[in-house]
């Protein structure tokens, strides 16, 4: 088999991967290759027909798809070639990378630096294990969304959604628009898990009712769904005997939470931060693997396309720039102190890039008001970031001046924690 020898070669072709192969393209990467599974490029954004996108990174609003074919316009005009229906199969530490396809049979490439951009999957109903038969109708959010936007079939007319993330929300008003009955979307958690504007655009504006605390316990039917029982739930998240409700339903669309998609991560030996799911990676997303960088949504589950790209430009840069005879500085770790779920970077080299805001994402464990995003050094707090409102569902992304990073020191691991409010 022979080999090819690419520049950057980006595994993944949604806006993650196509963010970070234009970036190494107009950064001196001279062969970029992006390699991609599906028949075409845009990843997940293909079948986000809604608007909402865009807002930060273009300050207009787009909808998932025309966000999607900007970046296919560029990577076509900076010269970035796309192989689509290609699955990667291995990624190995030496960047070797091994592909299928139909029309090139088995391929080898061997890349100079290599982004891992696969995106993330969806959670479904043998995760959360609920009880009761096998009937169709069962859908995750994302596969509802695919058939109703792409593939042009409803999955269904009644509709009960299990979960509050925000493809749930998304999915419950697009049925709606599609003349659906959308019997409610329940929650197991006190609140809800999208974006604060998804609630309401979504149920508020559609007169879609929100159930907190409240789940499925039970599916009911023979070949079909015909309903399923509702149960609230108490703070350990038990349902409450007594509090059943049948709610009939032939479709049942679970949102009910997304994995980032890192078996070939795990093939690359990159180490995976249990909290995130995703690639340990530095300020400059670059995972534990020296010359493999990771952005997207392999890396964390991200709110927005925007902050994706954002991230994405970061990896493309770093992988352009990548040598191998370059030796690493120290990196200090990042900590995750009280409140926080996960910091992303979970690494970062403070004696370089001091002249660069430093781009720091992390995620609430509770809703809290009026608190501050404390960054400390042994013990001692360095800075101070004031927040009105965290919660959960969104992503707090914080900027870390260069006269901010001055005040730390370059040897010393941070520590980020959640201080007062209520
Ligand atoms: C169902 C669903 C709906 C969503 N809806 C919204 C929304 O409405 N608004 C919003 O802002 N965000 C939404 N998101 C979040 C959205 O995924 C991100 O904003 C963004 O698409 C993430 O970009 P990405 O490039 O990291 O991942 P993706 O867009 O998922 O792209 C990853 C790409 O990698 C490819 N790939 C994976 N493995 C391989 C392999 N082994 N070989 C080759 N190619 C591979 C996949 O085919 C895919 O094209 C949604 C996510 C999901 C899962």
């Amino acid at each position: 088999m022979k080999t090819y020898e690419i520049d950057v070669l980006v595994v993944g072709g949604g806006p993650a991967g196509l963010g970070a192969a234009i970036k190494a393209r107009e950064n001196g990467a001279r062969k970029v290759l992006v390699l991609e599974r599906d028949f075409e490029p845009g990843g997940i954004l293909n079948q986000c027909i809604h608007n909402g996108f865009g807002l930060q990174y273009f300050s207009a609003e787009l909808t998932g798809t025309e966000y999607a074919g900007r970046f296919i316009r560029r990577a076509g005009q900076t010269g970035v070639e796309i192989q689509t229906d290609t699955m990667v199969l291995d990624v190995k530490p030496s960047r070797e990378v091994i592909t299928s396809s139909a029309k090139y049979g088995l391929q080898r490439f061997q890349a100079k630096s290599i982004v891992l951009a696969m995106g993330c999957r969806e959670r479904t109903r043998d995760a959360i294990q609920i009880y009761g038969s096998r009937p169709s109708g069962i859908f995750t959010a994302g596969t509802a969304q695919r058939f109703t936007n792409i593939e042009g079939f409803i999955p269904g007319r009644q509709v009960v959604v299990l979960g509050s993330g925000d493809i749930g929300l998304i999915m419950a008003r697009r049925m709606k628009l599609e003349g659906c009955e959308v019997q409610g979307v329940y929650e197991l958690l006190p609140y809800t898990n999208g974006l604060s504007r998804n609630v309401v655009q979504c149920l508020n504006d559609f007169s879609i009712p929100l159930y907190l605390q409240q789940t499925v316990t039970s599916i009911y039917g023979g070949e079909r769904i015909a309903g399923v029982t509702t149960q609230k739930v108490d703070k350990k998240q038990n349902p409450l005997p007594g509090t059943e409700e049948y709610v009939p339903c032939d479709t049942l669309l679970l949102s009910v939470g997304l994995i980032p998609e890192n078996e070939l991560s795990r093939k690359a030996g990159v180490r995976i931060d249990s909290r995130t799911g995703g690639p340990l990676v530095d300020q400059n997303r670059m995972t534990t693997v020296p010359g493999i960088f990771a952005c997207g949504n392999v890396v964390q589950v991200h709110d927005l396309a925007d902050d994706v790209t954002v991230e994405s430009e970061i990896a493309g840069l770093a992988a352009a720039g990548f040598a191998e005879e370059e030796p690493p500085g120290k990196k200090a770790r990042v900590l995750v102190g009280n409140g926080l779920r996960y910091v992303v970077p979970q690494e970062i080299e403070l004696s370089r890039n001091r002249e660069e805001p430093l781009l720091l994402f992390m995620r609430a464990e509770l809703p809290r008001r009026k608190v501050n995003i404390v960054i400390s050094q042994g013990g001692m707090e360095k800075l101070k970031f004031p927040q009105p409102f965290i919660k959960p569902g969104e992503i707090i992304a914080l900027s870390v001046t260069s006269e901010m990073l001055g005040e730390l020191e370059i040897d010393q691991d941070i520590e980020l924690k959640v201080e007062g409010g209520g």
